[in-house]
């Protein structure tokens, strides 16, 4: 199927590399954003974000190891470095149920002893708990990674069309924007983010979603902007009064510490992403603990996320639209994946065995939490 028309909705970490995907594959492509691509608003902006293959989840550890083909894929194709091998250390109290899971897919890993941590991240100080050293994964260069897709979106014909979708036909592919009126396309991919609170219902999709804001701080020194750049990312599951977090380098910028907790609930009228300043205390404390951060904060980024009700993404079709949704905090690293997976769904393919488990028709029965959010169990 080449030369048909696609509408996608939502520039983001799912939304432009399946704008992009079809418009290399010779679609004729109207990405529709109210803010535009990776915008503050969304969950996409800022420069990094953790990329591994080690994960509780079967699926999306498979997932994850299919992600490392798909951003070679783009780093070829662009000729933009899109992330940075440094390897993910993830110590928690209990790491059984990880290792079972890497061991099942056969995804490379070293047990490490409590004792032992400093060897695999340099200065990291020990406590009582062991962790898991995965050598592929490390960070998504995030910022560049979507640079990359826009140049191949453009590159290849893409129109980016900023305005707000406020209707959608599945049946008719009828995408009604808030400016410039009616459009219709052989098939509208929506990836809406938080978006889909309110979108979900145009479909006829009955969801619970629950949407985030979420922080990140980072930690450097203008002096030595490179002094963290081949630091390992770190997991550190919750413990005591600790939500625990994830941490990783942001090149020639600084160290990233996200803690695992939300700030405040999204709502779509909250447009405010002011950092919490108690957020980054208490986030600076966690950084004092680890020993190899000495530097003080730098700056603090609020952004948002979309828990589905199990933690998983949905992927699924509606008449003539591809969903993707419920990001569940975990979806950058599957970017450049989500968007082969998504543009073929939208050319007609029928969904693998990993993709289709995340269909819709998972929750018709009654639902069952396998995850707290995507980062930890
Ligand atoms: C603090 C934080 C840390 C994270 N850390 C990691 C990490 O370490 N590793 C990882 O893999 N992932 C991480 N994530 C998650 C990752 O960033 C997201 O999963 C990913 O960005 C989701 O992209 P998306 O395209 O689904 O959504 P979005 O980026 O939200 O894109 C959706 C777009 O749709 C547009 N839109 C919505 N509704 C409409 C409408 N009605 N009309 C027009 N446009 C509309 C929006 O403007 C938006 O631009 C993190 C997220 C946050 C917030």
């Amino acid at each position: 199927m080449t030369g048909q028309t696609a509408i996608v909705v939502g520039a983001g970490a799912w939304g432009l590399p399946t704008a992009a995907q079809l418009a290399l594959r010779g679609h004729q492509v109207t990405l529709v954003d109210r803010y535009g691509v990776a915008n503050e608003l969304s969950s996409s902006p800022g420069p990094t974000r953790v990329w591994r293959h080690a994960d509780t989840t079967p699926v999306l550890c498979r997932l994850g190891l299919r992600s490392v083909g798909a951003m070679d894929r783009l780093a070829e194709r662009s000729g933009v470095e899109t992330y940075r091998k440094v390897g993910v250390l993830w110590r928690d109290a209990d790491p059984s149920r990880l290792l079972a899971t890497l061991r099942e897919e056969d995804v490379e890993h070293v047990e490490v002893d409590a004792a032992d941590v400093g060897r695999w991240l340099p200065g990291l100080t020990p406590n009582e708990r062991p962790a898991v050293w995965t050598p592929l994964g490390g960070c998504v260069l995030a910022a560049h990674s979507m640079a990359a897709q826009a140049q191949l979106f453009n590159g290849a014909g893409g129109r980016l069309l900023k305005d707000e979708v406020v209707g959608i036909d599945a049946s008719s592919g009828t995408v009604e924007l808030r400016e410039s009126g009616r459009l219709v396309a052989d098939t509208v991919v929506v990836a809406p983010g938080p978006g889909a609170v309110a979108l979900l219902p145009m479909l006829d999709v009955d969801l619970p979603l629950v949407p985030h804001l979420e922080q990140v701080v980072h930690f450097g020194s203008p002096d030595d902007p490179h002094r963290y750049d081949d630091v390992p990312c770190l997991f550190e599951g919750a413990y005591g009064a600790s939500p625990g977090f994830y941490s990783m380098p942001t090149p020639g910028l600084g160290f990233k510490i996200g803690l695992d907790a939300q700030v405040r609930d999204w709502t779509p009228d909250d447009l405010d992403r002011t950092p919490s300043e108690q957020r980054t205390r208490e986030t600076a404390v966690e950084a004092e603990r680890l020993g190899f951060i000495t530097d003080p904060v730098l700056d603090a980024q609020v952004c948002s996320w979309t828990d589905s009700p199990d933690g998983l993404f949905v992927i699924d079709r509606v008449g003539r639209v591809v969903l993707a949704c419920g990001d569940s905090g975990a979806g950058f690293k599957f970017s450049a994946l989500m968007g082969e997976i998504l543009a073929g769904l939208a050319e007609g393919d029928e969904p693998d065995a990993d993709v289709a488990s995340l269909g819709l028709d998972r929750f018709d029965g009654p639902i069952a939490p396998q995850r707290r959010s995507g980062h930890f169990l």
